[in-house]
């Protein structure tokens, strides 16, 4: 199936589906970091493996090939997973699973990217009338990814679709330990696949990319993340590319890492 032009769905594997939303929801990812100019000239095959999600380089080609282990019509699913790919598949550095530099912070990043899609997704939903019902489910799988000891992270006025403007994300308060915790967790983060590490991060990167969609513009410019010795040295490139749209956003981010 074609999504675009740019994404090719392979069928086989994903079981019976909606065609036409599976397409709109694999849209709705690809059109939201479009709308901040955050395209990849590359084109995607999406194929089914149940050994999980990946983005990879496809050998001699100048194409990228997303795994992912949803299938059905398990919505949520689909976008948490083709997020988090998509947002590899922009960044376009080493699409290898190395833990080594920052790699902890892409993966963290490519998180966010689940919550954000999930959150647009939920909004494109409300206004179709044949879908609308499903926002409720949609805000409730989002508030389990963003709950933590109870607490939800994620208040975006729940089960009213006329009041799903504005969402309150968390203030940045209930991160004061981030540093601390990064700081605690380097070893683990630098040396191995640290899932939980990766979701504790994400939800308090998560105010500064849902509240500035243009902070998103950074993705190119984080290259092959395993490259970056420390927050540091990446915020330094970073700034020589930075656009008043988004400096703030980029401060207030970086200033909660280190
Ligand atoms: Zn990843």
């Amino acid at each position: 199936m074609n999504v675009t032009s740019k994404i090719e769905l392979n069928e086989d594997g994903f079981g019976t589906f909606n065609p036409e939303v599976i397409a709109m929801l694999l849209n709705s990812i690809r059109d939201f970091f479009a709308s901040v100019g955050v395209e990849s000239m590359k084109p995607i095959v999406i194929v089914h493996d149940p050994t999980g999600p990946e983005c990879c380089a496809i050998p001699n080609e100048e194409k990228h090939l997303i795994k992912l282990s949803t299938g059905g019509d398990f919505w949520c699913q689909w976008v948490y997973q083709f997020a988090h790919e998509y947002c590899h598949h922009l960044i376009d550095g080493g699409l290898v699973r190395q833990t080594a530099g920052l790699r902890w912070l892409e993966e963290s990043i490519c998180h966010v990217a689940s919550y954000v899609c999930l959150d647009n997704f939920a909004r494109i939903c409300a206004q179709r009338v044949d879908l609308c019902g499903n926002v409720k489910q949609i805000v409730d799988y989002l508030e389990g990814m963003m709950c933590e000891s109870g607490k939800i992270l994620y208040e975006p006025y729940i089960h009213n679709i006329q009041k799903l403007n504005p969402i309150v994300p968390i203030p940045n308060e209930c991160y004061i330990s981030l540093h601390t915790y990064i700081q605690e967790k380097r070893n683990k983060l630098e040396s191995e696949y640290f899932v939980c590490g990766y979701i504790y991060i994400s939800r308090a990167l998560f105010p500064h990319f849902y509240n500035n969609k243009n902070l998103w513009k950074i993705l190119p410019e984080l290259k092959d993340t395993r490259q970056w010795g420390s927050v540091e040295e990446l915020y330094e490139h970073l700034e020589h590319h930075v656009k008043d749209d988004y400096r703030q956003s980029l401060n207030d981010m970086i200033g909660c890492l280190i």
